[in-house]
C-alpha cells in the first residue's frame, strides 16, 4: 500500500533498465492516497483532491490541479506515475456499442466495451489477461491465462471510457476477460474505486462483479463489498455444469448455491442473477428448465439468459429464439424473474464470450481444434 511505497527514491534520473518504483498512482483507492498524502505530512485531504482530480475530472496533467500545493506536486512528479491505458484500437458498432482494445505496459492487450441502452449504459470491464477456467463455450478461455491486472488496470478501463464518453458509464459489470473472483484484491480495490463519491459514484448495486463459482471468494467479497453478484450457472445440475463449467468439479452446486444464499444476507431487496447461456440441445430442454426452478428455490433470484454468441469451432449453437422463449416462459410461470439478454456489438465482437483480442502468450493455443464436447445430450 501507499504508505509502505512511500520510501522509495526519485526515480527520474535512474537508468532505463532499473526497474520503475515510482508509485502507480491508479493502483490506489482513497484510503491510499490519503495515506500516501499524510506519509509525506500532508494533510490526507491533499491526498482525496488528488484522487478527486484523477477519477472524477479525469485529470492528469499535475500543473492543472490547482488546488495542490507546489512541493505536493513536485513530490509526485517525481516519485508516482500515471499509467493510464493507451487505445490500441477503438471500434465502434452501429448500435450504439464502442469495443476498446487497450494496450498495457507489457505489451499485453485487454478488450472493454461500452453498452448504452435508453435508459442506462453500461461498461464490461475485464479482469484479466486471458483465463484459466475453461468454461467450454467462452472465446476467452481458448486463450489460456496470461496474467491478473492490477487495480490500475482495471480502473484504468472505467478512466478512459469516462473521458471518452464525457461522464461515467451509470452501470459496471466485471464480465469482461477474466475470473474476477481469481484476481480478488485488484478487483475489490477497483470495484471500491468506481463506488467513491470523490470518483465514478457508482451506486453498489449499480457494479456486477459476475463470477464462475469461486465459492470461497464469494464468503470473502460477502466480508469487504455489497456490489450485485451475477453467477454464470449454465447447467441445472452437476453433470451437465461439470462438463461446460469446469470449475463445478470443484465447487459443486451444493457449495454453489448456499454461498451466493448467505451473499445476499438475507436483505429483501438483494438477489442473485444467475447467468444461463442457451445452448442448443444442451442445457435448454423443459426439463432442465423444470430442474432449474427447483435448484433456485429459495434463492432470490433472476435468471438472465444469454443467446450463446458463436466463434469459431466453438462446437455449439445457439437455442432457437423459439426455445428461449419457451423456456423463460417456463420459469416465469413459476415465479422467477427471467429475462433474455439482447445481443449487442454483433458485428464488433464485443459480444459476451467474444472478447478476444491478440492476446499474446497464451498458455495453450488449441490451433483452432474443434474440441470434442462430449455431453449427455440426451435431455
Ligand atoms: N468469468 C466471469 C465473467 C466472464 S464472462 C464469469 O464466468 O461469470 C460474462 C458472461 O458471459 C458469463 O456468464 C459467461 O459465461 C458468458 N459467456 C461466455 N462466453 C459466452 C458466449 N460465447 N456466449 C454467450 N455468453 C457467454
Amino acid at each position: 500500500m501507499a504508505s509502505a511505497s512511500v520510501r522509495a527514491e526519485p526515480m527520474q534520473t535512474a537508468p532505463r533498465t532499473s526497474p520503475d518504483l515510482r508509485i502507480p498512482l491508479l493502483d490506489l483507492d482513497r484510503p491510499g492516497f490519503e495515506a500516501l498524502a499524510a506519509g509525506w505530512g500532508f494533510k490526507p485531504f491533499h491526498g482525496r483532491n488528488l484522487f478527486r482530480w484523477l477519477h472524477k475530472h479525469g485529470v492528469s496533467e499535475l500543473d492543472a490541479m490547482s488546488d495542490l500545493s507546489k512541493a505536493l506536486r513536485e513530490r509526485l512528479a517525481t516519485e508516482t506515475r500515471i499509467d493510464l491505458p493507451r487505445v490500441a484500437v477503438e471500434k465502434p458498432s452501429a448500435d450504439g456499442t464502442i469495443k476498446w482494445l487497450l494496450d498495457l505496459h507489457d505489451g499485453q492487450r485487454v478488450e472493454t466495451v461500452y453498452i448504452p441502452e435508453e435508459s442506462r449504459s453500461t461498461l464490461c470491464v475485464s479482469s484479466q489477461v486471458g483465463c484459466a477456467l475453461d468454461c467450454r463455450f467462452c472465446a476467452t478461455a481458448r486463450q489460456g491465462f496470461s496474467r491478473n491486472l492490477s487495480t490500475g488496470e482495471i480502473i484504468g478501463q472505467v478512466w478512459h471510457a469516462t473521458r471518452a464518453l464525457g461522464k461515467p458509464p451509470t452501470n459496471i459489470v466485471m464480465m469482461g476477460m477474466g475470473e474476477p473472483l481469481a484476481n480478488f484484491d485488484a478487483v475489490v480495490k477497483a470495484m471500491a474505486i468506481m463506488q467513491d463519491d470523490f470518483a465514478y459514484m457508482l451506486a453498489k448495486s449499480r457494479v456486477t462483479l459476475s463470477t464462475s463459482g469461486i465459492v470461497p471468494n464469494i464468503y470473502r467479497l460477502a466480508e469487504v463489498s455489497e456490489v450485485s453478484l451475477a453467477v454464470s450457472l449454465h447447467a441445472p445440475d452437476n453433470a451437465l455444469r461439470d462438463q461446460i463449467v469446469p470449475i463445478n468439479r470443484k465447487y459443486p452446486l451444493e457449495q454453489l448455491i448456499p454461498a451466493c444464499k448467505a451473499y445476499l444476507r438475507g436483505e429483501p431487496r438483494r438477489r442473485i442473477t444467475w447467468e444461463y447461456v442457451m445452448l442448443k440441445d444442451v442445457n435448454d430442454s423443459d426439463r432442465q428448465a423444470k430442474a432449474l426452478i427447483r435448484l433456485l428455490e429459495g434463492t432470490p433470484s433472476k435468471v438472465n439468459l444469454i443467446p450463446f454468441n458463436p466463434f469459431p469451432n466453438s462446437g455449439f449453437e445457439t437455442s432457437d429464439p423459439e426455445r428461449i422463449e419457451t423456456f423463460r416462459q417456463r420459469l416465469k410461470r413459476s415465479g422467477l424473474v427471467a429475462t433474455t439478454r439482447k445481443t449487442r456489438g454483433e458485428e464488433i465482437a464485443a459480444a459476451c464470450g467474444q472478447l478476444v483480442g491478440q492476446v499474446q502468450n497464451r498458455r495453450l493455443p488449441r490451433a483452432g481444434a474443434q474440441r470434442p464436447v462430449s455431453i449427455g445430450l440426451s435431455m
